[in-house]
Formats: C-alpha cells, sequence, structure tokens
C-alpha cells in the first residue's frame, strides 16, 4: 500500500477512536441526565400519591389529587404500587412480579431513594410516614418522550460518525495527496535521469524544507557521479589509445618478421605465435573497452529507429560469415501484424553486437546443434528468444554469466574470455531492457531479451 494511502487511513481510524469515544461519552451523559430527571419526576407524583392514602381525611385526599392532576398530569403507563407496612404478602407477592434488584427493597426499608431501570420503564420508591402511619410506595412509569430523545441522539451519532468518516477520509487523501506531490515530482524527474543525460539535474524549490534538501542531495550526488562517469570516460579514451598503439606496433612487427626470406622454421614459428596471440589481445582489449564503455556512456552513440526482424536477420548474416557451419533459423510464426510494435529505439551497432553474442554463444556452446531465434510482441516490449540444444549451464552459475570474465565450468574445451554477455547485459539494459535466462546442463539454454518499443 502506497505510504499516501497508508497516512489517510491512518489519519481516519485516529479521528473515528476519538469520535466514537466523544460520542460514548455524550450519550452516556445525555442518558443520565434523562434517566434522573425522569426519577425524580415519578418520584414527586409517588410522593403525592403516598400523602394522599395516608390521609384518613377524603378531603385533604382531593386535594393531592388536585394538585397532581392540574399541576403534573399523568406519565405514560404510570403506575402506584402501596403496602401498608406489615403487609408481608403483598410484598412478597410485588418481589416476584417487579423486575427491580433486591437491593431497592432495602433501600427503601432504609428510607433512601430507591430507583430503578430496566428496559423502558423506570421504577422509584419511597418510605412514608405520617400521624404515625407507615407506607411503601412502589410508582413506575415509561419515560417515552425520553427514551425518543435519546434514540434520535443515537441516530444523530450514528449518522454523524459516518459523514465524518466519509470527510475525514477524503479530506485525509486531499492532504496526503498534497504532501506527496513533491516526492512524486522528485521520483518523476530522477527516473528520467540516466546515462545519456546525467547533466541534468532536479529543481530545488526555494521553500527550504526536507523536499528541497532531498533535491539538493540528489543533485550533490549527481555531480559527483557525473565527475566520477567524466573520469572513467577519460580513462577508457587514453587506455584505448595507450593499449592499441603498441599492439598494433607489436603485430606490424611481426609481420615484418614473418616476410624476411632467410628466417628459420623456429624464429618463423615463434613470429607466428605472437602474431596470433597479439590479435587475440587486440580482440580482448576492443571487447574490455566496449565492454567499459557501454558500462557507464551512452551519449556518444547515435540512437534511431530500428526493427528488431530486420535487425536480426542482419545478426544471422554475420554469423553466416563466422560461422558458416551454424544452423541458425529465424522463426518469425509470432511477428505481430502491426510492424510498428517491433520498432525500438536503439543503436544498431550495439544492439547487432549484443545479439550476435547471444546466438554465437549458442551455436559455440551446442557445437553447431540448431540454435532457433523468436521474434515476438509482448504489450510494450519486442521480445527476442535464442534457444539452443547445447552442453547448457549449471544451476549454481547463471546467477553469474553476467559478471565480467566470469565462465561456466562446463566452458573448459570453448574459446573465450567471459566478455561477450556482460556486455550484452550493459547494452540492453543502455536500452531500457533487461535479460532472462533458463538453462539446464545436457539440454540446453533459453536466453529471453525485452527491449521497449517506441510508443
Ligand atoms: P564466453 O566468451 O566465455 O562465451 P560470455 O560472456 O559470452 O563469455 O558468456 C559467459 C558464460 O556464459 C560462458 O562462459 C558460458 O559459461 C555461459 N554461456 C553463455 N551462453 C551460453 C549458452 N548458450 N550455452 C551454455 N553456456 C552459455
Amino acid at each position: 500500500m502506497k505510504i499516501q494511502n497508508r497516512i489517510a487511513l491512518i489519519f481516519t481510524f485516529l479521528t473515528a477512536g476519538i469520535i466514537i469515544a466523544l460520542s460514548v461519552f455524550v450519550y452516556t451523559f445525555s442518558r443520565k441526565g434523562v434517566e434522573n430527571s425522569f426519577f425524580h419526576r415519578l418520584e414527586v407524583r409517588a410522593d403525592i400519591v403516598g400523602h394522599a392514602s395516608l390521609h384518613e381525611n377524603k378531603s385533604q385526599t382531593s386535594i393531592y389529587y388536585d394538585i397532581k392532576e392540574k399541576h403534573l398530569g399523568d406519565l405514560p403507563y404510570e403506575h402506584h404500587t402501596i403496602i401498608r407496612t406489615g403487609d408481608i404478602d403483598k410484598v412478597n407477592s410485588l418481589k416476584s412480579s417487579l423486575p427491580v434488584s433486591p437491593s431497592f427493597y432495602d433501600q427503601i426499608v432504609r428510607k433512601e431513594p430507591a430507583r430503578y431501570f430496566d428496559s423502558d420503564t423506570s421504577y422509584v420508591g419511597l418510605n412514608i410516614t405520617l400521624e404515625g402511619k407507615n407506607i411503601i410506595i412502589i410508582s413506575k412509569a415509561v419515560d417515552l418522550y425520553g427514551l425518543e430523545e435519546l434514540e434520535n441522539l443515537q441516530n444523530l451519532l450514528v449518522t454523524g460518525f459516518f459523514i465524518a468518516m466519509i470527510f475525514v477520509f477524503t479530506f485525509g487523501k486531499l492532504f496526503s495527496n498534497q504532501v506527496f506531490e513533491p516526492i512524486r515530482r522528485i521520483i518523476r524527474n530522477v527516473k528520467g535521469i540516466n546515462a545519456h543525460n546525467l547533466n541534468q539535474r532536479l529543481t530545488v524549490d526555494e521553500t527550504k524544507d526536507e523536499m528541497g534538501d532531498l533535491s539538493k542531495t540528489f543533485n550533490d550526488m549527481l555531480d559527483r557521479l557525473e565527475i566520477t562517469f567524466e573520469m572513467q570516460n577519460n580513462f577508457v579514451s587514453n587506455a584505448s589509445h595507450e593499449f592499441r598503439t603498441p599492439l598494433t606496433i607489436i603485430s606490424g612487427e611481426a609481420q615484418i618478421g614473418l616476410s624476411l626470406p632467410q628466417l628459420s622454421p623456429e624464429a618463423r614459428e615463434s613470429f607466428q605465435v605472437i602474431f596470433k596471440e597479439v590479435e587475440k589481445l587486440e580482440h580482448l582489449t576492443n571487447s574490455m573497452l566496449n565492454l567499459a564503455q557501454t558500462g557507464f556512456d551512452g551519449k556518444r552513440e547515435q540512437w534511431e529507429k530500428l526493427r528488431i526482424d530486420e535487425l536480426i536477420f542482419s545478426v544471422k548474416g554475420s554469423i553466416d560469415q563466422i560461422m558458416p557451419a551454424n544452423d541458425v533459423t529465424i522463426n518469425f510464426d509470432d511477428l505481430p501484424d502491426d510492424e510498428s510494435m517491433l520498432e525500438v529505439n536503439g543503436n544498431e551497432a550495439l544492439l547487432k553486437a549484443a545479439f550476435t553474442n547471444i546466438v554465437l554463444n549458442s551455436c559455440k556452446y551446442s557445437d553447431n546443434k540448431p540454435v532457433s531465434v523468436i521474434i515476438r510482441n509482448q504489450g510494450p516490449h519486442v521480445v527476442v528468444e535464442v534457444i539452443d540444444q547445447g552442453i547448457g549451464i549449471p544451476n549454481r552459475e547463471i546467477a553469474q554469466i553476467f559478471v565480467p570474465f566470469f565462465r561456466a565450468s562446463n566452458t573448459n574445451r570453448y574459446k573465450g574470455h567471459g566478455i561477450g554477455l556482460p556486455l550484452t547485459n550493459n547494452i540492453i539494459k543502455m536500452h531500457q531492457g533487461s535479460i532472462s535466462v533458463n538453462s539446464t546442463v545436457g539440454v540446453g539454454t533459453h536466453f529471453i531479451t525485452y527491449l521497449p518499443v517506441i510508443r
């Protein structure tokens, strides 16, 4: 998950936690308030009814009921039960019929206010003494209005919670999007910098914040890289000159020596060995220089639009000259109808060298057994597969075949220097492509190269 989304989610969960805690707090307090106020109203009525029942004088009793009727009114489902002290049977039948807790009765006996709430009904109990007479009154009623208020509050809090979550997540995403925009811009810019435009730099904001620091650090690193690349470039050019000149002189001298008429057979053989070895050394030097150069500098090469099928055709032509006994066939069965799907942006000489290396290896390491080259298109890539039936590469050594000078343990009877594949890999990487290898010893090797199609 992207950090941007993670931040938006964390932001949302955190706010959800706070809103839930706040909602529970508000609801609990409101509920307590509503319950207490209703208990109080019920207790006032219980008190009036209790006192009215204790008066012997009927006119006094009716005054109590009048006051209750005129000033207080009846509560929904209001009901009063009066028990005269000593009426044990009534107490017992009441205990079994009401859902209140045992402590409720203890509180009444101790003359403390007894209150109890069960599902939607409120119960209060009072112990009233008047003129030597004592009664217990248990009253109940339903707070329809209060319950409705609480339900409304609950709905309001739940709806408010979901609306708040939608807002928080949307704004969290917008916020993190904005925060990460400078980072995305840096990533876009860095992606655009490669060996061909190493002189490019990131734009540094004047804001002097962390993003500005990051861009500046990248730019400093690119400065150092450019200097190192430049130094390597100079080193390679100088080394190229320094190596080539003496090698050319040695091979020229060997040729002159070979042309001398009075040369003894031993001396001729020595000159021939010198000439052959210098040729090998020249080849090796050139390959090494090529490898070093492709590894860091592509800006000198000429880049153009190339058709891979045409390129592979010319690779086959070169291989026919170098190894006339080869059995390479190009398989065009999977070619796409749209020819533009085979076009890549690249340097012809380098790509030709890369594919020639792969196909020549296949011919060499299979002693000219059949080699099949398949060209096809796969999404945004042109794919070139080279399949041989050669000696294969030991499994544990496959990972190292792109390391310069590495040669697998089963190649003793084949000539080579271990430079061709690292060079090929560098060339393909320069073209934003990739290579993968599957191989089984004694069965064969399968190279798959991917190059991006021009968009
Ligand atoms: P070399 O000059 O040794 O062929 P490369 O760099 O071209 O050097 O190849 C590196 C190593 O990869 C080779 O030495 C060989 O062990 C292995 N290799 C490359 N291609 C093949 C192939 N088609 N079949 C078997 N082994 C291969």
